[in-house]
């Protein structure tokens, strides 16, 4: 009988015979990456020419060779200006955003620009909401009265606004509704016509940018047209032009008190299926007259943006939801992640895949962190 160690012997004598011995390799290999080990051990390494990790050994060369640089000047910060309110009051579902009183955006624009920041885009609470939306275009809206406030204070602020129905009416949705039964439309012309009101409105009151989030067909080229008519030839449009019924905007409708009173958005905003169809709407909104693309929520839908920054060759936006915000930040307060690193990321990335502007409501707290 022989003993453990002998078979072990033996096994290992087997191992030799059926593994060449690597001489040739030894020989070209430096002598710092020369095997240690016992000279019967198969030597795995081979001679590299490509050795990536040489410009990751420090941060001085990692920082000399990264592609993707963010900026400031990358981000756009939402606020929410409310005409219900005397003072600023915290947003439930969006730790960290508030809804404000006129009175107080202005500061908040200073404070954003002397961060660094060059753009904010301004949701509207109004006092009253109706069927007809009609403090989304009244000249003395809530946007409208923003909008004033901050370009007299803050002129070089580039001041963007949304241009959307859903705060102002009474049901929630983004348009005018017909009801038929159990059924309810969303009447697709008669919106336009309350959309370009509510643009003309907005450009008369001094916004840089109207920003269009209904998903309605043709209110870029009807916004674009009324614009050039009304003397507003300098007011750009960014277009929401892919943006998809998610479920990623849910702390939102907080923030803006603009839940749908019955039914969803899915017969106007796109199905999260949809590339192909995606890169259809965008291009109508090009040939319209967007002079920025957006897509509509960031992380899940890389990959049309990604698609739209390529084909179209346009500045090309993406909206960090508040979903997406509110998921980071129910993670960070239970430290399963670090914020500040996983905001970091997820705005490299957003960047890398293809997007020259971040809305974001971490924008403020990017800024400082840029700052170092
Ligand atoms: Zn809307």
């Amino acid at each position: 009988m022989q003993t453990p160690n002998a078979t072990r012997r033996q096994a290992s004598a087997a191992l030799v015979r059926l593994v060449p011995r690597p001489r040739p390799l030894a020989k070209l290999t430096p002598a710092c990456l020369r095997p240690t080990f016992a000279p019967r051990t198969v030597c795995l390494v081979r001679k590299l020419v490509h050795r990536p990790r040489r410009l990751r050994r420090s941060p001085a060369l990692r920082n000399l060779v990264r592609e993707t640089q963010l900026s400031a000047y990358d981000f756009i910060l939402p606020l929410f200006v409310s005409e219900k309110l005397d003072q600023r009051r915290a947003v439930a579902s969006m730790p960290g955003v508030f809804q404000l009183p006129v009175k107080e955006i202005v500061d908040e624009a200073r404070d954003a620009q002397d961060l660094g920041l060059q753009a904010v885009l301004l949701f509207g609470i109004p006092e009253q909401k109706d069927e007809q939306a009609s403090g989304a275009y009244a000249e003395n809206g809530i946007v409208q009265n923003a909008v004033r406030a901050i370009k007299s204070k803050c002129p070089d602020l580039v001041t963007i606004t949304d241009v959307c129905l859903c705060e102002y009416m009474s049901h929630g949705h983004c348009g005018v509704t017909r009801i038929d039964g159990d059924d309810f439309h969303v009447l697709n012309d008669e919106t336009v016509e309350l959309l370009v009101k509510t643009a003309l409105s907005h450009a008369a009151a001094g916004a840089d940018l109207v920003a269009p989030s209904d998903m309605m067909d043709g209110r870029i080229g009807a916004i674009r047209e009324a614009l050039d008519a009304g003397g507003f030839d300098q007011t750009g449009i960014m277009s929401y032009a892919a943006k998809f019924a998610s479920s990623f905007y849910e702390p939102f409708r907080e923030a803006a008190e603009s839940p749908p009173q019955f039914g969803d958005r899915r017969s106007y905003q796109m199905d999260f299926a949809n590339a192909d169809e995606a890169l259809r709407e965008v291009a109508l909104d090009v040939d319209e007259g967007a002079d920025i693309l957006m897509v509509k929520p960031a992380l899940p839908y890389m990959d049309i943006l990604w698609r739209v920054h390529e084909r179209f060759g346009k500045p090309t936006a993406v909206y960090h939801v508040s979903g997406e915000y509110a998921m980071i930040k129910a993670a960070a307060e239970k430290r399963l992640l670090n914020e500040r690193a996983a905001v970091l990321e997820i705005m490299t990335a957003l960047k890398r895949a293809g997007a020259d502007i971040i809305a974001t409501y971490w924008a403020r707290e990017l800024a400082k962190w840029l700052r170092g």
